[in-house]
């Protein structure tokens, strides 16, 4: 089971490098399995990456199994962990376009039905935090709420689901709804979808996300 979990990291991992979500070695990528928390490690390219890479933690953060460090970012992936019992994989990429928006503090209003039918509403941005940093942890929890995206101030974007397929699409259609919001706003002033939309759409996210 975690062999087959590994691989599924490793190859989700290089896809976020082929679609230049990432460059390098930034993003990271981890999978919740019962109480084990399965992540990429940390400094290690994408492309030569392999599943025995690939770190095993508990949900307090001490190894499992594995030979690397975990990623930088670990702490934000278990926060997320433990104050979501309903998310199994979380995507952490520095996409262009949801970058952009980060780097001014903006977040994706639901301009599109999207928005709301795969994330639950507007995409905040968090308030800063250093990478890795205790606060950024904390500062993804309080801006994603029972959501599925939020935008890291100054920094990239992360994304989660109730599995690594679902994490990962979601981490495309954050970048997509981002270069949307950018593409409309350069045209006219996008407005939000009408307030009764977005509360029964937020009803079937919130159905559909169990
Ligand atoms: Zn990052």
């Amino acid at each position: 089971m975690e062999e087959e979990l590994k691989n599924k990291i490793v190859e989700y991992a290089r896809l976020m490098e082929e679609k230049g979500f990432v460059v390098g070695t930034s993003g990271n990528i981890s999978v919740r399995d019962g109480d084990v928390v399965a992540i990429t490690p940390t400094s290690i390219d994408y492309h030569v990456m392999k599943p025995e890479d690939v770190v095993l933690v508990d949900l307090g953060g001490r190894l499992v199994e594995g030979e690397r460090n975990p990623s930088s970012e670990v702490k934000m992936h278990l926060s997320i962990y433990n104050s979501r019992k309903d998310v199994r994989a979380v995507v952490h990429t520095h996409s262009r376009n949801a970058s952009a928006l980060a780097a001014l503090g903006l977040s994706i209003p639901p301009i599109l039905d999207e928005t709301v039918n795969y994330f639950g509403g507007e995409i905040e941005c968090t308030k800063y935090g250093m990478p890795g940093s205790s606060d950024l942890a904390k500062n993804v929890i309080e801006a994603l709420g029972n959501r599925n995206g939020v935008l890291l101030s100054h920094h990239g974007a992360l994304a989660c689901g109730k599995d690594l397929k679902s994490a990962f699409e979601n981490a495309e259609r954050l970048e997509r709804l981002a270069e949307i919001f950018i593409i409309a706003s350069s045209i006219g002033k996008p407005e939000s979808i009408p307030e009764e939309s977005i509360d029964m759409e937020k009803d079937i996210f919130e159905m559909m996300n169990i």
